[in-house]
């Protein structure tokens, strides 16, 4: 997009609809079209739109992971054509790397991915991935949230190797949508932020799944305050505005 141009749609993706309810009722949203089992609420002319991933038919959860994240921004954009996509969600943390529950963290540098492992010439560089983001230097610090970089994989637990990778990237959160978010951003030429708050930490000997749902409501509290923060500041502020201002 026109650096000059100002930010009058935004568009968030979200993957479970218990993250993204506070931010529905903040606007005041209502579900609008949206090709199944993409799920949109938007406000009047679109101008902030949630999109969920949506729920599995066979076994009723939210459909967590890259390949409905891909499908949801996808639709997201071919149906309102946001000026910037938001990816909102929670994330594990890394104690070694100062991240703690509830933290909200906003993305940084790249995104990449922990679980994509293939071993051959170019192929190994294009599993990690290393999607751009824009430079959020100026909006952590309007927000008051930390940065990191954001590495993604489809499962919630992980393996050594996942863990050897997500060192590699120097990753401070990991989540199971960010970088395939990013990805769909990059094919259309789409701004992209990712902002995720802490459930649990990784490296924090607790397993997931249990810390997960300790902290789900605290974190998702915390990421909806801070994402609503984010989206009032940069609703109809220039791109130039938002990522470089100190001049
Ligand atoms: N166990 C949950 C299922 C949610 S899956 C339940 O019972 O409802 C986890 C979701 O939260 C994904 O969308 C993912 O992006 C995020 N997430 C939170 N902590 C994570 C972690 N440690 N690793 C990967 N994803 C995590």
């Amino acid at each position: 997009m026109d650096l000059n141009n100002k930010i009058e749609k935004i568009g968030i993706v979200f993957a479970m609809k218990g993250e993204a309810l506070a931010t529905i009722h903040h606007f005041n949203l209502e579900r609008i079209n949206g090709n199944y089992p993409v799920e949109l609420y938007g406000n009047a002319e679109n101008k902030i739109v949630v999109s969920l991933n949506g729920t599995c038919s066979f076994t009723g959860v939210d459909n967590v992971g890259t390949q409905a994240a891909t499908l949801n921004t996808y639709v997201l954009i071919n149906e309102v054509n946001p000026d910037i996509v938001i990816n909102a969600g929670t994330a594990g943390g890394f104690a070694h790397s100062g991240a703690k529950i509830g933290d909200v963290y906003i993305g940084t540098n790249r995104v990449v991915y922990h679980d994509r492992r293939i071993p051959l010439p170019k192929f190994d560089e294009y599993g990690i991935g290393n999607y751009g983001l824009i430079n959020t230097d100026y909006l952590a610090k309007q927000i008051g949230i930390k940065q990191g970089i954001i590495s993604t994989g489809n499962s919630l637990d992980y393996v050594d190797r996942d863990l050897q990778l997500m060192k590699m990237s120097n990753a401070s959160l990991k989540d199971m949508e960010a970088a395939s978010v990013a990805w769909v951003c990059q094919l259309l030429n789409k701004a992209f932020i990712p902002i995720k708050s802490v459930t649990d930490m990784v490296d924090g000997g607790i397993p997931t799944e249990v810390e997960f749902k300790a902290n789900f409501n605290l974190a998702t509290k915390n990421l909806n305050l801070k994402l609503i923060q984010l989206i009032d500041f940069i609703y109809q502020k220039t791109m130039e505005e938002i990522v470089s201002p100190e001049k």
